[in-house]
């Protein structure tokens, strides 16, 4: 059975997984593929089987906000204008019992001659918002600097840059409070499309004396119902001893009738020549978990998992010690699952396990590991690069799927995972006892942790370069040598991007640790080699829908990369989301398209999976 799964899913994986290196297989490759990964982006209905489709799937318990009731349409822009500031309202209203994730990465800049600015350190900043009167944070990461809460959207300069992590999260609205004609002038520019969408485009700007840190800038209003999809500018005037930055902010129609903040890009820093700038970041703020249960919410019944060992087996019996230590394990891995998926932490079980499990598959079956289960996989939604394993379920980071460039270096990552089960380095049996679960979602990391000792460590690797040796990635692995060794020259820059919260760092001070003999056989890193991609930017592969964390791999179209610059490995890279519109009550052929606006970096490094 396994045996005949292995062979068409290797080749499938290519095309969705690969960059450009491999244009030509995966033309082919496509064909057989019963999964929608393969499905070109020409039609853009052929997605729509196994795309997630956000509305149908909350909760009962958690329903879904109803949509606003119809209006008539304004006949002058006047009247639009009241109409976009009354649907900002309705939407902070309807966010208020909204307790979304979000997750700040930023890099700060420093300029190479040959790579223009690239990294030279950077933070991550993740916590919860609560959006129910202002806007604040519970951050999952203790913070090593006071955080001064109310200085809004920008960061201290009294002694050293400090950032606000709040301040990221600013301009998910234009103005919480004062947003209307009162405070602000609104000027129409211009109709465009934004994706799919046709937007009004206006400029505004603060009323003089309206007051410190108010919206300045452009924003993009959808003409249908009339909600802002898009704002981009900063705050003014500035107080004294702080900074607001500039920010793209993109909202997605996840749910019918609201557009809910998604992502946000700030920039700063200029390079040109004579300039003294000593402040140059690049941060991506992405919100996620909108339809998580607020804390304390009718959580009762399920905060204790009491159903997860079933017994079907006709003769039922007391398990045997090796069954029940089995047993054990799949408690305690279920227990982690539910809990890391419940603090909006792990995407739900979806298609892009499917792509993971089959790479599993791929190293089990030519290496004949049969496990008494079968090995599962989940997508962590966080940045850092990171996999860990809790019983036989394989878990890896969004961050570390988005930047890896191809399948066997994705094999490569998961290998390490699958060597620890293979070798039994079981961690986390204590997860079993379900008063182990009971925390809040923001003291997760201090909760639970899945780091194994190096010795386990070293072990884990030997194994996995064994297994990768004897599987269809074993004349690939060049490309997974390469990666690291791309890490390994960028490793010093970014220290948080590499820095797991729940399982092990792949490096150490400065230099890969995970998997490092891979290195040795790989090809010098040639930044002028314009096919030689190492590794992807930030946020290019992997899709996440902010409302009900569904993730799935990207379709993006391929972008010719012209100049060593444009690889960008690591980068954090703009948020260019094709918008989309959600089914319409009257609609049904477009209904779940939310999936489909999803950032794509303007980074040319990102050419996978030619579509025509
Ligand atoms: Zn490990």
């Amino acid at each position: 059975m396994r045996t005949l799964n292995w062979m068409v899913p290797a080749s499938l994986l290519l095309s969705l997984a690969a960059v450009a290196q491999q244009p030509a297989d995966s033309q082919p490759a496509s064909q057989p593929a019963p999964t929608q990964m393969s499905a070109p982006a020409n039609t853009p209905d052929a997605a729509q089987p196994t795309a997630p489709v956000p509305m149908q799937t909350s909760a009962p318990a958690n329903a879904q906000p109803a949509p606003p009731p119809p209006a008539a349409q304004p006949t002058t822009m006047d009247q639009v204008v009241d109409r976009f500031v009354l649907r900002e309202k309705g939407l902070i209203k309807m966010l208020q019992m909204r307790t979304p994730v979000i997750e700040t990465y930023l890099q700060n800049l420093q300029l190479d001659p040959a790579l223009g600015p690239v990294p030279k350190d950077d933070k991550y900043f993740l916590g919860r918002m609560d959006l129910s009167t202002s806007i604040d944070r519970k951050d999952y990461i203790p913070d090593d600097q006071s955080m001064e809460k109310h200085l809004l959207g920008g960061f201290s300069k009294l002694f050293k840059i400090q950032y606000q992590p709040l301040g990221f999260s600013w301009m998910i609205f234009a103005d919480r409070n004062d947003f209307d004609r009162q405070h602000y002038d609104f000027r129409y520019v211009r109709r465009e499309f934004l994706g799919e969408v046709r937007c009004l485009v206006f400029d505004v700007t603060p009323k003089p004396k309206s007051g410190q840190g108010r919206f300045l800038g452009r924003i993009w209003v959808e003409d249908q119902d009339y909600n802002i999809v898009r704002l981009n500018g900063t705050y003014a005037p500035r107080p004294r001893n702080a900074y607001f930055f500039h920010m793209d902010s993109w909202r997605l129609n996840l749910i019918p009738g609201y557009w809910v903040p998604a992502f946000i890009y700030s920039e700063e820093g200029d390079f040109s020549a004579g300039a003294k700038n000593q402040l140059a970041f690049k941060a991506q703020t992405r919100i996620w978990g909108y339809d998580l249960r607020k804390e304390g919410e009718s959580d009762e019944l399920t905060n204790i998992r009491v159903d997860s060992v079933k017994d079907d087996s006709p003769t039922a019996q007391d398990a045997s010690p090796l069954a029940a230590e089995r047993e054990w394990q799949q408690q305690a891995e279920d227990n982690v699952v539910e809990r890391l998926t419940r603090a909006g932490l792990l995407a739900p079980d979806g298609d892009i396990d499917k792509i993971l499990q089959t790479v599993v598959n791929n190293i089990q079956v030519t290496n004949n590991i049969d496990l008494p289960r079968p090995v599962r996989t989940r997508v962590l939604l966080t940045s850092p690069l990171e996999t860990f394993s809790v019983g036989n379920t394989i878990i890896i980071s969004r961050g570390l799927i988005d930047v890896l460039p191809d399948e066997s270096s994705l094999a490569m990552a998961l290998t390490h995972e699958l060597a620890h089960i293979v070798l039994g380095h079981n961690l986390g049996s204590k997860y079993a006892f379900n008063d182990r679960m009971l925390f809040s979602d923001e003291s997760t990391y201090q909760n639970l942790g899945f780091k194994h000792i190096p010795e386990e460590e070293a072990a884990a690797d030997k194994k996995a370069v064994d297994l990768l040796k004897n599987s269809p990635y074993a004349q690939k692995l060049d490309s997974a040598g390469l990666f690291l060794k791309m890490l390994n020259t960028r490793a010093g820059a970014l220290n948080a991007l590499l820095t797991a919260h729940l399982g092990n760092n792949m490096t150490e001070g400065a230099a890969v640790t995970r998997m490092s003999t891979l290195m040795g056989s790989a090809p010098q890193i040639d930044w002028n080699k314009l096919d030689q991609i190492a590794a992807l930017p930030m946020g290019g592969r992997v899709k996440l829908n902010p409302w009900d964390d569904k993730v799935e791999l990207v379709k993006s179209q391929p972008v010719a990369i012209t100049s060593a610059r444009d690889k960008m490995p690591f980068e954090v890279t703009p948020f260019f989301p094709r918008l989309t519109r959600t089914g319409t009550t009257d609609s049904t052929g477009t209904a779940g398209s939310a999936a489909n606006a999803t950032p794509t970096p303007t980074s040319a490094a990102n050419t996978n999976s030619p579509s025509n």
